[in-house]
């Protein structure tokens, strides 16, 4: 295959990126200096090896040496709550607020309308069972106020329903407008959704 159209068509499968911007990416490295795309080069082939999946809240994390991540083997975090996102940059918005201090889950997307998408369902049931055996007494889904946000928490809620009899599950308060995801969400935006949610 023709070394621009291969390259086009790897970057076409990022999010967000079609094949026409593809192309362009490949005709933009093709102009810049040869060391700026060694630089990517190594930089996407690294992260295979120094980045690593947290195996308990299954965020990505840097840290390759430690066998948790440190929100996980953080021993002053509160083992009572447990909080669902969707992807590993809501973490990071939450994280951002500074007012939340329990463990985490990273759903992994979420699902459509339309019968689109995944989550890690069987991974987030033997979360809650374990976290269940740590204390756990609140599931808190922090997920984006949008249609798929919705619908991810209703199955969410379908895949906890046989350990409501020990845990409540919340939802972020208002605050959050409609529409809006939780990635962009400000710090302010988030505190007060957070101190605010309500057990559903
Ligand atoms: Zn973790």
């Amino acid at each position: 295959m023709d070394k621009i159209e291969e390259l086009a068509t790897a970057l076409a499968r990022l999010p967000g990126i079609g094949p026409r911007q593809g192309k362009r990416f490949v005709f933009y490295l093709l102009a810049a200096p040869a060391a700026e795309r060694a630089k990517l080069a190594e930089l996407i082939a690294s992260l295979g090896k120094e980045v690593r999946q947290c195996p308990d809240c299954l965020r990505f994390f840097n840290e390759s040496a430690a066998a948790l991540c440190n929100y996980c083997s953080d021993i002053r975090r509160d083992d009572a709550l447990l909080m669902l996102v969707e992807k590993d940059q809501d973490l990071v918005a939450v994280e951002r607020a500074g007012t939340y201090k329990g463990r985490y889950f990273v759903l992994g997307g979420v699902l459509t309308l339309t019968g689109k998408g995944a989550i890690r369902e069987k991974e987030l049931d033997a979360t809650v069972r374990r976290r269940l055996a740590a204390g756990l007494k609140e599931v808190v889904l922090a997920l984006s106020a949008t249609n798929e946000g919705e619908h991810t928490a209703d199955r969410v809620r379908e895949l906890l329903a046989p350990y409501r009899d020990h845990v409540k599950i919340s939802v972020l308060g208002r605050g959050l407008a409609t529409g809006s995801e939780l990635e962009y969400s400000d710090a302010e935006t988030l505190r007060a959704a957070l101190t605010n949610r309500k057990e559903t």
